[in-house]
């Protein structure tokens, strides 16, 4: 364990972390976690059992009852729950709107925490979420918050769902990319900030190579 390094990759939805973070892990040939597709099953158990997702109790017992199941595949961690692995279904729209909300809930959050760094058990990581420098991991030396303005995240994101066949219009996404970055910046426990000692990237006007390559160098400096 003593040689297996994390990379925190934090920031804003959209900021461009999980396309830096996958290019990251793929040159160093470290294994990419992507945190919040967790807090997206908790929110897609609770969603297929019928829970109400604004409910914590019943969030909180339809995440306990279930099985869930980490392993590795083509370079990243992935997870069953009670059997199934959800991929696309993560990225649905009622999951979208209720995630928030049900990462807000202390006992998910440590739930996910404690699934988060038993991952390292698999070797080294890259993982992006929002609290992995400050919470999950908050001793790695290795530390990165990716930013960009609003207007051009909400473009990203935008182009995203049009490019995955999703019809949605450009201001509602900026709508709920605004919603969803307030939601996770204001609630009480581990809220986005910036960790202590992580490096700030701006990628507004940088390429995704600029952005891969400040990583790597700082990493390997
Ligand atoms: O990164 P992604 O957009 O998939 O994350 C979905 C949601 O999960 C975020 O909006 C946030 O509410 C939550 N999340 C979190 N902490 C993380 C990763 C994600 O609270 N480390």
């Amino acid at each position: 364990m003593d040689n297996v390094k994390t990379i925190a990759i934090d920031g804003p939805s959209a900021s461009g972390k999980s396309t830096v973070s996958k290019g990251v892990a793929k040159e160093l040939g470290f294994t990419y976690v992507d945190s919040g597709a967790l807090y997206r099953g908790v929110t897609w158990q609770a969603l297929r059992k019928g829970v109400d997702t604004k409910d914590p109790e019943a969030v909180i017992d339809s995440m306990y009852d279930a099985d869930w199941d980490f392993f590795v595949q083509d370079g990243a961690t992935v997870f069953s729950i009670d059997g199934d692995v959800p991929v696309q279904e993560l990225r649905e729209k009622d999951v979208r709107e209720s995630v928030a909300n049900v990462a807000a809930i202390p006992e998910v959050r440590k739930f996910v925490v404690e699934n988060l760094q038993s991952l390292a058990n698999f070797g080294s990581l890259v993982m992006e979420g929002r609290d992995i420098g400050t919470v999950v991991f908050p001793d790695s030396p290795y530390k990165f918050y990716l930013d960009a303005d609003p207007e051009e995240r909400a473009m990203r994101r935008y182009r995203e769902l049009v490019s995955a066949g999703e019809d949605e219009k450009a201001h509602e996404v900026m709508e709920s990319l605004k919603k969803r970055d307030k939601i996770d910046s204001t609630r009480k426990t581990d809220p986005l900030v910036v960790a202590p000692g992580a490096l700030v990237i701006d990628s507004t006007s940088m390429t995704l190579e600029d952005v891969i390559r400040t990583v790597i160098d700082a990493v390997m400096r």
